[in-house]
Formats: structure tokens, sequence, C-alpha cells
């Protein structure tokens, strides 16, 4: 299977985030980029680096313009130059409002619109978030062409990750929704495509972006947000609305869960996604279901994976996995290695 890494997949990360009250170092680490990428040379896979898409050209605007809204797009692109010129302004733009209710105005300021672009104070934006976000969104072009060439697997290194990313919203280290992006692409040649996330967080980016829609299902495997991140979105409930009903399938799992209890949720969404008809699938793939992950809750081991990826092969449908989450780095490696072993195209 090809990889195609963004440029900037192994670039510094963002600073801090807040994490339960508390400034702490990030968790998106340049490390992860490491080994995740070792894996995945170790499970035989090549890697090429992906070339980054010009915004400018108009192929590469519209089909991210597809998917986000334009102002949204315009303040990434600007955001930290603006925030920059403010007197002693801080190294990463992070929200300190949060403007959801009883608002009677926009406002311009570099405070207000971090409060209204930025969901959560794990996404801030420094920099380089920007030319980052285009590296992610450049992989998974390039990777998702390659399955609308007929390849029948192809795996996209983004780092940033997207799949919280909201049509016009930044949140949990993710500012462009790779996936979807991906899936509005692969739509060109599929009649139906869903979106599989088997992220440790639920896939509210893919959610929001596609809840009135019937051509992408998009199916979420997640801790039970009734007490894990994001705590407003994932719940069964929420199966789409207008022409989307039905279209949005959510599969909570509480804390604590392991291998057994994951496997079968696995395979009733592999069941849903054969039932929809979907012509391919993009994996939203995340290693922060491991049962050491700082950042997770359930219990999967290295040897999980490997059986995650024999049920996505199982489905025999042409597949483009795109990296979200995974925060333990140790770990990261071997259950790379472990997934790509499982789908059988190292
Ligand atoms: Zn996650």
């Amino acid at each position: 299977m090809r990889a195609i890494i963004s440029p900037y997949f192994a670039a510094s990360g963002p600073l801090k985030m807040l994490h339960q009250g508390s400034f702490v170092e990030h968790y998106d680490v340049l490390q992860r980029g490491q080994e995740i990428c070792s894996g995945l040379v170790d499970a035989g896979c090549s890697i090429e680096t992906a070339a980054l898409l010009n915004y400018q050209n108009s192929s590469c605007r519209e089909l991210i313009l597809s998917i986000h809204d334009a102002k949204y797009v315009d303040y990434l692109q600007n955001a930290w130059a603006n925030w920059s010129k403010m007197q002693n302004s801080s190294a990463e733009i992070l929200p300190n409002i949060s403007p959801n209710r009883h608002i009677t105005r926009f406002n311009e300021h570099p405070v207000a619109l971090a409060g209204w672009y930025i969901g959560d104070a794990a996404a801030p934006i420094g920099e380089h978030t920007w030319r980052n976000a285009l590296g992610s969104v450049s992989a998974v072009i390039e990777a998702a062409s390659a399955l609308k060439n007929g390849e029948l697997a192809a795996y996209a290194l983004c780092r940033p990750s997207g799949h919280h990313a909201c049509q016009d919203m930044a949140m949990g280290m993710c500012f462009l929704n790779n996936a979807a992006i991906a899936a509005q692409l692969l739509r060109q040649q599929f009649h139906r495509v869903a979106i599989l996330d088997i992220d440790m967080h639920h896939g509210n980016g893919a959610q929001q972006i596609f809840y009135q829609r019937d051509d992408v299902l998009t199916v979420s495997i997640h801790g039970d947000p009734s007490n894990f991140y994001p705590f407003y979105s994932g719940f069964k409930e929420e199966t789409g609305v207008e022409q989307g009903e039905g279209f949005n399938i959510n599969l909570p799992l509480p804390a604590e869960t392991q291998e057994v209890a994951y496997l079968e949720a696995l395979n009733a969404a592999g069941n849903e996604i054969l039932d929809f008809g979907a012509g391919a699938a993009i994996v939203a793939t995340g290693f922060d279901t491991f049962k050491e992950d700082p950042l997770g809750c359930f219990r999967l081991e290295s040897t999980s994976y490997y059986e995650i990826g024999r049920m996505i092969r199982s489905l025999q449908l042409p597949t483009l996995f795109v990296q979200e989450g995974g925060y333990f780095v140790p770990a990261l490696r071997e259950n790379m290695r472990q997934l790509i072993l499982g789908l059988g195209s190292g």
C-alpha cells in the first residue's frame, strides 16, 4: 500500500493545550509523526511525500471550499498574522471567550474571532498552522486520487489531523477536515462513500459536515460522550436530518472497552457500510483507543489493531486511511505495523 505523507507531517507540534483545566504540553508532539512513519515502513509500505498544494489553484480551493466556509478558511490563513500584531500577544492563538450563547453581534477583533472560529483549547493556531493543515490536505488529496485511479488502498499521513474540524470551526487539534475533503473528491468517482471513524473520540466534524446528506455515510465508534470528549456530540440518537436522516451512525462505547466489545461494534459498523452500498470507504484512523493512551479510555492491545485491519479488509472496498489521533508515543509504531499487517497490504 502506498502511504502519502504531508510535507509537514513531522514538523514541530503546537505548544500548549488545556486539558481538564490545566495548561499542558500539547499532546501532538513531533515524535508521533516519526513513530507512525516507522510503523508503516516496518509493515512494508512505501512512503511518498505529497507536493504541497497551492491554495490559489482553483481546483484545490474549490474542493476545500466545498467542505469549509470561505470566511473560516480566510481566518485560518490570516489569523496568526493579525494576532501577532497585538501588543504582548502570545505565540499561539487560543480562545479565551466562547461566544456560543447570548451574543448580540459579531466582532472582528482577533480575540473575538479566536472565540468564534476555535471551538476548544486543544486547537491553538500558530505561525505554521495553515501551512501544516494545507500539507495534510495535500496528502489526503493525493492519496484519494490514487483510489480514484483504481488503487485499492492508500494511507494519508495527515498531521494535523482533521476529524474534529467542522465546516466553520477548528477544534480538538483539527483545522481542515481531511477525511471529509477526501470524501468529496471520491464522490466524483463513487456514487456513495462511507467514512468510518475509529479514533477514540467522536468524529464530530464529518458528522456536522454531512449531517444533511445521504451520499456520504458517517459512522463513528468512540468513547461515550456522556463523560468523554467532545461531550456535546456522538450520541446514538444523532442520526442525521432531512435527506441525511439515517445516514449518520454513532456507536458510543463505555470507558474500559476491550477488544471483543470493540470488534463487535466494528463489525456492526462494517455491516452498515455494506448495507449502505458504499463504493469506497475512508477510515479516520486513530490509535488513541490503545490501553495506555493518555487521551483515551479504551483498553485495546497492539494486536487489536491487527484484528481491526482484518475486519476492514473483509469489507472488500477501496479504502483510504486518514491519520487522526494516537498519543501514546512508545506504542504508535507497533500499533501501526499491526494494523497494516491485518490489512494484508504492506
Ligand atoms: Zn482522538
